[in-house]
């Protein structure tokens, strides 16, 4: 869609307010809204944002990062290729804004525009990105006293919570199908009240916008039904966590072959691939703080609990960083891809599909070896055999991952100066505060902002 094309969109659905939405370094989904009648001179001009909102944490806390003051302005210019008319709000549309500078220039700070240099940085090297995000998330009802309990307690992929949670999921697979985005598949999970649906893979951008369009979806249609939707990653300490595992596979830039495939190996992988997941693995300390990146990430991340907790990779294994998901029997090559579990919804989507694509590229660039695959849960090896394996237990806490980052080169690097500095004192500064509190303050936080 263009611009125009946009406009004719919103006049013939009767929408009045359109949203220029944004995905911050505290990983929430802000945004600014133009009402109709100035929505094509907004769209061309964006709207002003305080450069300061990139210096904010999650809990509005605005911190001190240098040239994100009170003074200086960028501007949301949304994306026209994002546009959805959102069916879970009154007369509203919406679409994914980049930060631009007032020279016209995407804005070093930018997530977005971080994920799209990445792009073509894979670009550049003839691969096209093809991703998807697949959430868990956790549906509560609120309860008399101000509180809220799952809407069910049934048993994993059983049909009694497939009742309990019927109508919501049904608006929710509605508001997908109105808004261009296709189901793959859905079922009741482990923890109470937790469900999960994943979405069709696509382009790299699309599939971070997707995520955005996802976390949206769900929390709404879920508020329309008088629950709350929640993806935070670790929701009720004694149940199951919330992942959302990124899957992915590297084309040639036609998007006629999967780059990842080899018939002749003996997990249909190509060395590009191994390469790949080598480079994911070894910059995964760092790419935590991306992908997995909130105070309570990490209490999802143990061992034992299929969120994956070492640096491994495994075919079809759900205990490994990195699974190769075997493939489909209806299409061998276009269907290998690979599978993070070290990713949750917490996470700002461009930012952890950005972080994976630098990781995974750097591999290809020195021709990395991901070493033996893990053909057990890589916490069941002892711990000689894990070091042997060059198997490592992952940071243990958001403070942990983001000086893994911070010495990451090849992420920093990636991410840019603004970027990199203003992400590790937003998320320092959350890591701070939460450790502070106790873990009610950690949970009431985490399940009503994700
Ligand atoms: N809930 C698990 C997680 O925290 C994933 C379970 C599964 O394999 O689907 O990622
Ligand atoms: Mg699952």
């Amino acid at each position: 869609m263009n611009a125009e094309q946009v406009v004719n969109a919103c006049h013939a659905a009767g929408v009045r307010l359109v949203r220029f939405l944004y995905c911050d370094n505290g990983c929430t989904i802000r945004g600014k809204l133009a009402p109709i009648d100035h929505l094509a001179s907004k769209m061309e001009s964006g709207i002003g944002l305080t450069v300061a909102m990139q210096a904010m944490n999650m809990l509005d806390q605005l911190q001190p990062v240098e040239g994100m003051g009170p003074v200086g302005e960028i501007r949301l210019v949304p994306d026209p290729e994002s546009f959805v008319i959102l069916p879970y709000a009154p007369h509203s549309a919406a679409m994914m804004a980049d930060m631009v500078t007032l020279d016209r220039r995407p804005w070093g700070a930018c997530p977005r525009s971080f994920l799209k240099r990445m792009i073509a940085q894979a670009a550049e090297q003839g691969i096209t990105v093809q991703a998807t995000f697949e959430n868990e998330f956790s549906l509560f009802r609120p309860t008399e006293d101000g509180g809220y309990e799952p809407i069910d307690t049934g048993l994993c992929f059983s049909s009694i919570s497939m009742a309990a949670g019927q109508d919501v999921i049904d608006d929710i697979v509605a508001a997908f199908a109105a808004q261009n985005i296709s189901v793959d598949a859905y079922y009741p999970e482990l923890g109470h009240g937790q469900h999960e649906m994943p979405i069709r893979h696509g382009p790299a951008l699309r599939a971070a916008d997707n995520q955005i369009w996802f976390r949206e979806t769900v929390r709404n249609v879920a508020r329309n039904h008088g629950l709350i939707a929640s993806l935070a990653p670790k929701p009720m300490p004694d149940q199951a966590g919330n992942g959302c595992h990124i899957h992915w596979s590297l084309w040639d830039l036609e998007g006629k072959r999967n780059l990842l495939y080899d018939p002749q190996d003996r997990y249909k992988l190509s060395p590009m691939g191994y390469q790949f997941i080598a480079g994911v693995l070894t910059h995964l300390p760092g790419l935590l703080a991306l992908t997995t990146p909130s105070y309570n990430s990490f209490r999802r991340l143990q061992p034992h609990f299929w969120s994956s907790a070492y640096t491994a990779w495994g075919p079809d294994n759900r205990e490994a960083s990195v699974r190769i998901a075997s493939s489909q029997w209806s299409d061998e090559e276009g269907s290998v891809n690979m599978e993070l579990k070290a990713s949750d919804p917490s996470n700002n989507p461009y930012l952890a599909l950005g972080g994976l694509i630098a990781a995974g590229l750097d591999g290809i660039a020195r021709q990395l070896d991901p070493g033996e695959p893990a053909l057990i849960d890589p916490g069941n090896f002892s711990e000689e055999e894990r070091l042997a394996r060059g198997i490592h237990r992952y940071p243990t806490s958001q403070a942990e991952a983001l000086d893994a980052l911070e010495r990451d080169e090849v992420l920093m690097a990636a991410l840019g100066p603004e970027l990199a500095r203003s992400y590790l004192t937003v998320k320092r500064s959350e890591y701070e505060a939460f450790a502070a509190q106790d873990v009610d303050f950690e949970i009431q936080h985490h399940i009503y902002k994700f």
